[in-house]
């Protein structure tokens, strides 16, 4: 052994707990100010996966895990300069392999009796198991915390006798109350009467009989929030045993808002067939008057045409064959009136334009049209500009334009391999929001391709053909066009346009 190894001999030997040093289940090192070690007992090499003679002589840092050094540099200068006697610690020391483990260090200045020379003796005892243990919980704690504080859901925790135990943030901001002021509570100040009356007896009779409402299952049931106002809620319930006693943890999700969608989806939806109708209806009626309109003047004609042969020949005015031609003439006349007053019905059919958010509106139209072609596994993607200016339009008619586009898109594709459907639309220089829908269907047939927006143009065995003719009328009567090109990567491009609400002038 060289000189330096013989200091913890020298400290054992003249210490009355000599024997109490080597047996000691701690580790021992002496440490020069400089953070030398000067020498260790058997255990601290034992620790460390190193022999005495190797450890003799290394820096201490070298058997530190460099996160903890600046940690106890502090500590070791304190010590140096007189301001404390003493230190403990905790901090990573290093194996031989490498491997770090948690150790308490108590770390105190003596003096070498012959040279006078100061150092440090420091007692090492492994704590790993207990300081890992201990992180693992911090960490689990923290993790716990987060989700409780971030979750969209709302986090309600409650014991048996339905007191509050916690309140998560999201709670806070659906039920109005700050955690402070129903932690300790009974949870039924969370719902209205007559739920608030049940709520205790429900859990007893839970924890008596084993009868679950809620427990495990999760239904919708009615919250009520700090100002009084009802909602229904989500409710799903786990039950927590611990140590004898029992949590519940209610999961809250707020469905006012779900609910509110899908009926707004179904109104919508009800409003769009019944439009759909309405304007296939007046389409039919327009193309109706205009077919019915020639025959009929054509006819009327004829009529005037023999009353005049009449007249020339020596027919008696009174005579019965001229008053009937006299009556079938009055008859078309009426019946072209009935027509014409038709088509001027169906011109005046516009509905209400107003002020609206055009990106709302398709975002609406494709969820309501792709719902009903879920199964045709079509990717959407919306491509919508920011800050557009709104739109004047009568915005029930002008979703219907896109949910019709965005279907004959979809069912186009059907048999594609790509099925993607791409909306744009973009602000254009003549002040105009023009739409764009584009997919990689197998193109538009030449057959229809020339006359696409006429009515009864279909190339679907059960297609009526009016889908694109209602339409056009529709974007035509808002001041818009249409039109569709093939893309030159295949697939068809519909766009149509329509106008902005011009700014105020001041
Ligand atoms: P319908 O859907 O009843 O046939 P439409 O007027 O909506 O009536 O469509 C007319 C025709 O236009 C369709 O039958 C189809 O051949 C063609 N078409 C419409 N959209 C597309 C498209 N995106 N890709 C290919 N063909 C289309």
């Amino acid at each position: 052994m060289g000189p330096l190894t013989s200091y913890i001999d020298k400290f054992a030997e003249e210490s009355p707990l000599r024997g109490v040093l080597e047996r000691a289940g701690v580790g021992i090192k002496l440490v020069s100010l400089d953070g030398t070690i000067l020498d260790s007992n058997e255990k601290f090499a034992e620790m460390v996966g190193r022999t005495r003679a190797e450890i003799a002589g290394e820096s201490v840092w070298a058997l530190s895990h460099s996160d903890d050094r600046a940690a106890e540099q502090a500590m070791i200068e304190r010590l140096r300069d007189g301001e404390i006697g003493s230190y403990t610690i905790e901090k990573r020391h290093l194996r031989a392999d490498g491997r770090s483990f948690w150790t308490r260090v108590t770390s105190s200045l003596v003096r070498d009796p012959v040279s006078a020379l100061p150092y440090c003796v420091a007692i090492v005892e492994d704590v790993d198991a207990r300081v890992r243990a201990q992180l693992d919980l911090e960490e689990r704690e923290i993790r716990l915390r987060t989700i409780f504080e971030t979750a969209p859901d709302s986090i309600i925790v409650i014991d048996e006798s339905g007191t509050i135990l916690n309140f998560s943030r999201s709670a806070e901001v659906l039920f109005g109350y700050d955690a402070g002021e129903v932690l300790g509570q009974n949870a039924s100040v969370l719902m209205p009467a007559p739920y608030r009356d049940g709520h205790d007896g429900y859990i007893r009779r839970y924890l008596a009989t084993g009868e679950r409402r809620i427990i495990g299952i999760g239904r919708i049931v009615v919250g009520q929030r700090r100002d009084g106002s009802v909602f229904p809620m989500e409710l799903a319930v786990g039950e927590m045993p611990l140590r004898g006693r029992h949590l519940f943890t209610g999961f809250i999700r707020d469905v006012s808002e779900r609910r509110d969608t899908e009926k707004r989806l179904q109104d919508l939806q009800t409003e769009l067939l019944h439009v759909g109708r309405v304007s296939a209806m007046a389409q039919l009626a327009s193309a109706l008057a205009h077919e019915v309109n020639q025959p009929l003047t054509a006819i009327g004609n004829y009529l005037q045409a023999a009353r005049r042969f009449m007249a020339v020949s020596d027919v008696a005015p009174g005579d019965r064959v001229v008053e009937a031609l006299d009556k079938a003439f009055a008859q078309t006349e009426r019946a072209g009136q009935v027509v014409r007053t038709m088509r001027a019905f169906v011109k005046k059919g516009d509905g209400a334009r107003r002020p609206e958010v055009l990106n709302t509106a398709i975002e609406e139209a494709c969820a309501l049209a792709m719902a009903g072609l879920a199964d045709l596994g079509v990717r959407l993607s919306l491509d919508l500009a920011h800050g557009l200016p709104d739109v004047l339009i009568d915005k029930v008619p002008v979703q219907q334009v896109v949910v019709n586009l965005v279907r004959n898109a979809a069912e186009a594709m059907r048999d594609s391999e790509r099925r993607e459907l791409k909306i744009r639309d973009w602000l254009t220089a003549n002040k105009r929001v023009a739409v764009e829908i584009c997919d990689t269907g197998p193109g538009l047939a030449p057959e229809v391709s020339a006359q696409l927006f006429q009515p009864f143009v279909t190339t679907k065995a059960s297609g009526m053909g009016m889908g694109l003719s209602i339409c056009r009328s529709i974007v035509n009567s808002h001041g818009g066009s249409i039109r569709a090109e093939a893309l030159a990567e295949g697939g068809t491009r519909f766009i149509f346009d329509l106008p902005v609400v011009e700014e105020a002038s001041e």
